[in-house]
C-alpha cells in the first residue's frame, strides 16, 4: 500500500524485485523462526534425530545442528544467516550447533512483537548487544576454573563434558565409554593442535562396544600383491622407511626412447632396467628397516623381494595415513632411496597386522612421540557409524575446547536460566522501553530448559517455574540448578556433572545475538531481475515453457489475422 502512494522514481532496471520495510522485517523473522522449528526438536538427551534425504539417494541420520542445516539446503537469504552460524559455531568450538540456531530464533520471535508494535529495530538491537556483553560477563563470572588439577582429576573432569556432548547423540547409551576414549586421545595427541593427528576409521559390524582406541595410528591394509601373505604380520621395536617413490619395475622404462642397432642390446637394457629396481630394494633393506610404507604402488617384484627378507611392506598408503605415521613414529618420508640415514628411519614399540570385523588393519602403537591416536569406530548401519563419527568429532572439539580454556559453567539449562534471571533482575532498575526488551532477551534465553523438557515429554511450564523459584534464592544458592533429564523435575547440574565448556554458551550466544541484529538491522531486500529468472527457471521448467505456450499461440493467431 505503501509504495503504490509513493510518486513512481525508477531506480533499478524494470523487473527488480524489493520488498521492503516491516513486512519484510516480519518476513524475514517468520522464515528464520521456521528454521529454527526445524531443529528444535533435536537438542538435548532426549532429541530427536533427523533423517535426511537428498535428491542423489544418500540418506542422513543427525541430530548434529550443523549437519542438518548444512544438508536442509535452505534457500531464503536471510534464514541462510542461521545456516552460517551454525557452521562458524561448528568450526569454532564444535559443539552447541543447535543451541545457536535456537537462541537465534528465539530473539528474533520476541523481538517481532515489538516490531509489529512499531518499536523501531535499532532501539531492539542496541538492548539486545548490551544484554549479550552482560550475559557473556555473567557466565565469564560463573565459570568454574579445572586448572591446576592433577591429570588423573583432569581427565576425569573432561570425560565429563565429554559425556554431556555425547548425551544427546546416538551413540548417547555408552557416552561414558565414548568419552573416555575421546579424552584418552586428545591427551594422547597433548598440544598437538592439528585436528587431524586423531583419526577415526569406521569399520561395519560388531558393536558399538567393539570399538577401540589406537595409541598411534591404524589404517586399513592397502592393496597388496601376491608375497605379501609370505611377510611378517609382528614386529616389536621395528624401524620404518617411509617413502614417496614406486617401488615397480614397469616404473623405470616409462618416458623413455631408446634406439638399438642390435638385436643383443636388447637384453642389456632389460637388465638395467632389473638392476634399477633391485638396486632401490637392496638400499631399502640395507637402511635396516623392518617396514616398508610408500605413497605410491609397490608391485609384485618388490612385495616378494620384502618377504623373501622378512620386511613388511604397504604400497599406495593415503596420504594423511603417512602423515600421521610420520608424526608418530618420528620417520620423515624420502623421495630418494640413496643415502636412508638411520635419523629419517622411525620406530614404534609394536606394529601388527590385525583382523578388525571383515578388514585388515596396520596398527602402529606405541610410538615414540605419540602426536596421534586412531579411533576405530564399530557399529551396525552405515549411517549410524556416520552419526557415530560426527558425534565423537564434537566431543573431540569440546575436550580440546576444555583442555585450552579450561572453564566449565552447568548444563542442562542451569546457566541459561541463572543468565535469564540475572537480566530480568537488571532490567528492573532501567528506566524506559529498553528495560521491555532486556526482558525479552531474558525470556528468549529459557528456550534452552523449555526444550529440554518438551523433547523429554515433561510439562515445561511445571519444570520452568520451579527453575525459576530456586534460580530466584537469594545469594545464588539455585544458580547451577537446571533439568534433571532423568526424573523429569530439577536438580543441581553441576552435581551431576553435566558440565559444559564456558566457550561453547559464550560463543552460542555471541553468535546468536549477532546474527538476530544482523537479521533485524535488514529492512530491504533487492532481488534482482537476473537472479530470479534464473531461480525460477531452476525451479519451474513447466511453468516456463507453459507461458512460452501461451506466447506462441497470441502469435499464431495475429498471424492467422
Ligand atoms: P547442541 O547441538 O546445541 O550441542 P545438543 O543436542 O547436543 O545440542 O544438546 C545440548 C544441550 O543438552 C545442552 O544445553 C546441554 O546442557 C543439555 N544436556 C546434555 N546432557 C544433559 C543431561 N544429562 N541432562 C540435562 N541436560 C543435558
Ligand atoms: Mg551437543
Amino acid at each position: 500500500m505503501a509504495s503504490m502512494m509513493q510518486p513512481q522514481i525508477i531506480l533499478l532496471k524494470e523487473g527488480t524485485d524489493t520488498s521492503q520495510g516491516k513486512p519484510q522485517l516480519i518476513s524475514n523473522i517468520n522464515a528464520c523462526m521456521a528454521v529454527a522449528d526445524v531443529v528444535r526438536t533435536t537438542l538435548g538427551p532426549r532429541g530427536m534425530d533427523k533423517l535426511i534425504h537428498d535428491d542423489k539417494g544418500n540418506t542422513t541420520i543427525s541430530n548434529d545442528g550443523a549437519t542438518i542445516m548444512k544438508l536442509l539446503d535452505i534457500v531464503h537469504p536471510a534464514a541462510k544467516i542461521l545456516v552460517d552460524i551454525a557452521k562458524s559455531q561448528d568450526s569454532e568450538v564444535g559443539d552447541g550447533t543447535t543451541t545457536v540456531v535456537l537462541l537465534a530464533g528465539e530473539f528474533l520471535k520476541e523481538a517481532k512483537p515489538f516490531i509489529e508494535d512499531g518499536v523501531h529495530p535499532q532501539n531492539l538491537i542496541r538492548s539486545y548487544r548490551t544484554a549479550s556483553f552482560m550475559a557473556i560477563e555473567k557466565i565469564k563470572e560463573l565459570a568454574v576454573s579445572i586448572e591446576g588439577k592433577s591429570l588423573d582429576e583432569k581427565r576425569s573432569l573432561l570425560a565429563k563434558c565429554a559425556a554431556t556432548t555425547l548425551s544427546s547423540k546416538l551413540i548417547g547409551g555408552e557416552k561414558d565409554f565414548f568419552a573416555k576414549m575421546v579424552v584418552d586421545a586428545v591427551i594422547a595427541i597433548g598440544n598437538e593442535d592439528r585436528l587431524n593427528m586423531i583419526g577415526i576409521k569406521k569399520v561395519q559390524g560388531g558393536t558399538m562396544r567393539d570399538s577401540f582406541l589406537v595409541n598411534g595410528v591404524a589404517f586399513k591394509k592397502t592393496f597388496s600383491y601376491a608375497g605379501f601373505e609370505q611377510q611378517p604380520k609382528k614386529f616389536l621395536n621395528p624401524k620404518i622407511l617411509l617413502l614417496n617413490i614406486e617401488l615397480e619395475l614397469k616404473s623405470e622404462k616409462e618416458n623413455a626412447e631408446i634406439r638399438l642397432s642390435d638385436p643383443l642390446q636388447y637384453q642389456s637394457i632389460v637388465d638395467a632396467e632389473w638392476n634399477i629396481i633391485y638396486d632401490k630394494l637392496d638400499k631399502c633393506v640395507k637402511s635396516g628397516a623392518k617396514i616398508v610404507l610408500s605413497r605410491l604402488a609397490i608391485g609384485d617384484l618388490a612385495t616378494q623381494y620384502f618377504a623373501d627378507r622378512d620386511i613388511f611392506c604397504a604400497g599406495r598408503v593415503a596420504e594423511d595415513d603417512l602423515h600421521r605415521v610420520a608424526a608418530a613414529t618420528g620417520a620423515t618420508v624420502q623421495t630418494s632411496v640413496n643415502n636412508v640415514i638411520d635419523e629419517v628411519l622411525g620406530s614404534c614399540e609394536i606394529f601388527e597386522e590385525k583382523q578388525v570385523g571383515s578388514e585388515r588393519f596396520n596398527i602402529f602403537s606405541g610410538c615414540p612421540l605419540g602426536q596421534t591416536a586412531t579411533i576405530v569406530l564399530r557399529g551396525g548401519a552405515d549411517q549410524f557409524i556416520e552419526e557415530a563419527e560426527r558425534s565423537l568429532h564434537d566431543a573431540i572439539m569440546i575436550v580440546r575446547r576444555a583442555m585450552k580454556n579450561s572453564t566449565v559453567v552447568a548444563g542442562g539449562g542451569a546457566i541459561d536460566m541463572e543468565i535469564s534471571r540475572y537480566l530480568w533482575q537488571h532490567a528492573r532498575n532501567i528506566a524506559g522501553k529498553s528495560q521491555l526488551f532486556i526482558n525479552a532477551y531474558a525470556k528468549a534465553l529459557e528456550v534452552i530448559p523449555r526444550q529440554l523438557c518438551d523433547n523429554a515429554g515433561f510439562d515445561a511450564t511445571d519444570v520452568l517455574n520451579k527453575l525459576r523459584q530456586k534460580h530466584a534464592l537469594a545469594a545464588g544458592e539455585g544458580a547451577l540448578y537446571g533439568v534433571d533429564i532423568n526424573t523429569g523435575g530439577i536438580s543441581d547440574s553441576f552435581a551431576n556433572f553435566v558440565w559444559e565448556p564456558a566457550v561453547v554458551k559464550i560463543n552460542a550466544i555471541n553468535a546468536a545475538t549477532e546474527a538476530a541484529c544482523l537479521i533485524l538491522s535488514v529492512d530491504e531486500t533487492v532481488k534482482n531481475p537476473k537472479s530470479e529468472s534464473a531461480q525460477s527457471d531452476a525451479a519451474g521448467m513447466g511453468r516456463g515453457r507453459g507461458g512460452g505456450g501461451m506466447r506462441g499461440g497470441r502469435g499464431r493467431g495475429m498471424r492467422r489475422r
